[in-house]
């Protein structure tokens, strides 16, 4: 016997025994696919400190809260600036509307995004246009980025999926070649980096989510736009409030998409942590490719040019359904993001997408799966959450050779 099995040690489960498979599949475990009790367990004093505040100064709506935190959050992606606004599809609105994309104009995106991304160009009365995504990484791949290009397009709006930039050297030089804006949906890519430099400093403008499940997460709606580019961050200034350039003085259509100082407080006790978070998150995925090393999964390809901030750890594999489920039955909680391309949605259908044939993001949402990941899981659900993938993908073999 080999003491506890499973139980506090990663060494215990690596070269694991499938004998042993029965006993060790008694310690049943509930792993969310991610765990904000944890998180406010560890900073719950600083949190409840930061809230008291925001209720005595009764300064609840943008104030100094949200500027302080603006300042941060600006040091952080290494930007010139950072506006707080009401959520990330804000900060993608509010981007879009600032680089004067309108009725009329195109903006080269992705499908195998969240609706947000694609929502955002529509909502300004844009046409989001599909490309495909690269196998590897998931993120736009820039050689059909350039083929899309026609005199319509405005705009590039690549996505730094599951927390991995796209490819932004070739999408910079497309957007520089064309004259295009380069908007950057950073929603899943705090603290990320390409070649060095920060998501959120790179294109003309960057957008974030502090949507409460991202590496950053507020305690409800809120987001940022940030960037170098002082009069696109003025802009944006001003439409998230009204277009006003000061009080009652309105001098454009603007929005009421503003951060409120409670969301703001919380995110400025929060941002102090994120590096460790991060760091934490990149030593899971390390554990999860080790783990998984011998599983026939595809575990996430990583650039060698990137930070990868790990918002996800998605992994593919044929028959994930019958994988999802098997997971499932064993009390953890993995998702599938996201199981629709948008050129698939119902919302887009009345635009002729569903003829559109994108090969990799079809192949992908049928094949991809988040696994658990946030900062304070442990080696132990980290065992037992790839024992889990190792059997499931067994079982799920057994029964693909029995049918
Ligand atoms: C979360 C997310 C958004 C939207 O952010 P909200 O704060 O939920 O509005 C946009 N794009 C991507 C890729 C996201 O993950």
């Amino acid at each position: 016997m080999q003491g506890p099995i499973g139980v506090g040690s990663g060494a215990a489960v690596r070269g694991w025994d499938p004998g042993l498979g029965s006993l060790i599949m008694r310690t049943h475990m509930q792993i969310p696919l991610v765990d904000l009790k944890a998180q406010y367990s560890a900073i719950r004093p600083d949190i409840d400190r930061a809230i008291q505040r925001v209720l005595d100064g009764t300064s609840f709506i943008l104030g100094s809260e949200v500027e302080e935190f603006e300042r941060a959050f600006a040091r952080h992606v290494d930007a010139r600036e950072a506006v707080g606004v009401g959520s990330g599809t804000s900060a993608l609105h509010l981007a879009l509307l600032a680089c004067d994309v309108g009725p009329g104009a195109e903006v080269i995106t992705t499908a195998h995004t969240f609706i947000a991304t694609a929502a955002a160009i529509s909502h300004v009365g844009a046409r989001p246009v599909f490309v495909d995504i690269d196998p590897r990484t998931y993120t736009i791949d820039p050689q059909q980025v350039e083929e899309a290009i026609t005199p319509a397009t405005r705009a590039l709006l690549p996505v730094h999926l599951y927390g991995q930039p796209a490819d932004m050297s070739a999408i910079a030089e497309i957007a520089r070649r064309h004259d295009l804006r380069l908007i950057e949906d950073a929603a899943q890519a705090h603290g990320a980096e390409w070649d060095g430099r920060r998501c959120g400093s790179i294109g003309d403008l960057a957008c974030f989510s502090f949507y409460p499940g991202k590496n950053l997460g507020a305690c409800g709606d809120a987001g940022a736009v940030t960037g170098n580019d002082a009069s696109l961050l003025d802009k944006v200034r001003r439409l998230r409030n009204h277009g006003a350039v000061s009080k009652y003085q309105h001098d454009e259509r603007g929005f009421g998409e503003r951060l409120d100082a409670f969301q703001a407080a919380v995110l400025g006790v929060k941002l102090v942590h994120l590096e460790a978070w991060t760091r934490a998150r990149q030593a899971h995925a390390k554990s999860y490719d080790e783990l998984l090393a011998d599983c026939d999964v595809v575990t996430p390809y990583v650039s060698p040019r990137v930070r990868h901030v790990y918002h996800l750890y998605a992994i593919r594999t044929r028959r994930r359904d019958a994988l999802l489920a098997e997971l499932t039955q064993r009390g953890i909680q993995a998702r599938v993001h996201y199981p629709v391309p948008l050129h698939r949605q119902p919302v887009y259908r009345h635009m002729g997408y569903d003829r559109l044939s994108r090969p990799v993001t079809e192949r992908v949402a049928d094949e991809i799966l988040s696994l658990p990941l946030y900062p304070e899981l442990t080696q132990e659900q980290i065992a037992y959450v790839s024992r889990a993938v190792n059997e499931g993908r067994r079982l799920v073999r057994r029964h693909q050779n029995s049918v």
